[in-house]
């Protein structure tokens, strides 16, 4: 059998269908996950897939390698990551996969993994890893069964909101698993939808489902503003990730969204910490502190905010790549389309027609992405910090370094997931971004002499 141990990343496992996710790679995976789930005394293992083209067959092999150890399963059939995570609080198994390749290219395939309502550590992903190299399997004869989780799924939303009037809304499924529940969300909390792209199709026809570029939104800000609607709502492919549209037209990253849920949890728990990572901006720590909630600022990648939230019992947490996660009245996971009905309730008790010019904004940058090889990224982030002097300005050295001017501030860290440095700038005007990009870039040209100019 061909691995490309590529596929095995920090918390999930993730590569081409049919190339690397081959059947065998895919049934031996499956006999990973059932012979971990039997050691783990785990019985039935939970197994839900989203709408690529890919998923029906990846499904098959799985479900047939995980059913040789002995292991039965039970089959949510096409859900969002999110209706998966809820799944394990709902059925006897609180063990189980997602198949989804969330965000990535049409080609692309992947696997969520949970073992008791936890998403696996690289640890547990590299101990799948050796059970499939070292053919560590179980053998056996489990049973399969259907489930269906929709209904509690929506009445598990319905149960943490109500709204107190009826809004008209615009929502994007991006032919994601979204298609299979959003609209029936918003309807049932009382909302006016109108629709788009709900048919789940993996050829994804009309746009990517990925919510924080500007160009897969261009259809729902037409929406927004073609029929008054009061707020666009858009997933990711598996509906874990949020993007929000102003009425008027407005992208809000969800920096500025966590500002709006930062309001709204510190108002009814006063003193509540909330987690964000390196790249939000530094209006969200502003307003936190502001409210006397506690900001805690964490390192890139949703499986260390998550983590973060559970070591500090913190009550929110996001990221710029729109993953939120709620854990007040939530139990902790990440959903697009939860955090989007929480939206709705801002919206519906605002003063405002529009609540979304209350939060400040800054001058940005989007993510800048420089090309370094996995080898080199880490050395050039740490000669960069090894030769700055910034006695003018707090440096926050988590993930890479992030130095807080005055007037802005500037990000340089290693991607978790390519080979390349991140950058991102904000400040006040656009001189005082243009100083501090050009700090970044006079420093990095120090040690990389032929580095792209930003
Ligand atoms: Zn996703």
């Amino acid at each position: 059998m061909e691995l490309n141990q590529n596929i095995f990343r920090a918390n999930d496992i993730r590569g081409i269908a049919y190339e690397d996710l081959t059947p065998e790679v895919v049934q031996s995976l499956g006999r990973a996950l059932g012979s971990e789930a039997i050691d783990r005394n785990i019985h039935e293992f939970i197994v839900g897939r989203d709408a690529r083209l890919s998923s029906p067959e990846i499904y098959d092999w799985l479900s047939s390698g995980i059913i040789s150890t002995g292991c039965n399963l039970i089959d949510i059939g096409i859900v969002t990551s999110p209706m998966f995570y809820h799944s394990t609080y709902e059925l006897n198994s609180s063990s189980g996969v997602v198949i989804t390749g969330s965000h990535n290219p049409g080609n692309y395939n992947g696997f969520k993994i949970v073992f008791n309502k936890n998403s696996t550590s690289s640890e547990e992903i590299l101990n799948l890893k050796r059970r499939i190299l070292e053919k560590d399997f179980r053998k056996g004869k489990g049973i399969s069964k259907k489930e269906d989780i929709k209904e509690t799924y929506i009445k598990r939303i319905l149960g943490s909101i109500k709204l107190n009037k009826n809004l008209n809304i615009s929502i994007d499924c991006g032919n994601g698993a979204a298609g299979v529940v959003a609209k029936d969300v918003y309807e049932r909390l009382g909302c006016n939808v109108i629709e788009l792209y709900g048919e789940p199709d993996g050829s994804f026809p009309n746009h990517h489902p990925d919510p924080s570029k500007l160009i897969n939104m261009e259809d729902l800000i037409k929406s927004v503003k073609e029929n008054n609607s009061l707020v666009g709502l858009a997933f990711d492919g598996d509906a874990d990730r949020l993007g929000v549209i102003s009425p008027k037209g407005e992208m809000i990253f969800p920096d500025r969204q966590m500002i709006m849920f930062s309001r709204q949890i510190i108002q009814s728990s006063p003193n509540a910490k909330i987690v964000f990572d390196v790249k939000c901006s530094k209006l969200l720590s502003d307003e936190i502190e502001k409210l006397k909630g506690r900001p805690l600022i964490c390192k890139t990648g949703h499986a260390f905010i998550k983590q973060k939230i559970r070591e500090t019992d913190a009550l929110l947490g996001g990221e710029m790549s729109g993953h939120i996660f709620f854990n007040d009245r939530w139990p902790g996971f990440d959903d697009g389309i939860y955090a989007g009905a929480r939206m709705l309730e801002i919206i519906a008790n605002s003063e405002q027609d529009d609540p979304f010019v209350t939060v400040p904004n800054m001058l940005s940058t989007p993510e800048i992405n420089i090309p370094a090889s996995d080898e080199e990224k880490f050395q050039i982030v740490k000669t960069f910090i090894e030769n700055s002097n910034f006695s003018d300005a707090k440096t926050v050295n988590i993930d890479g370094i992030r130095v807080e001017f005055e007037k802005g501030w500037g990000l340089l860290r290693p991607s978790n997931t390519s080979p390349c440095l991140v950058l991102r700038f904000e400040a006040e005007t656009n001189d005082h971004l243009n100083k501090i990009k050009k700090i970044f870039y006079q420093g990095l040209k120090s040690i990389k002499p032929n580095i792209n100019k930003f």
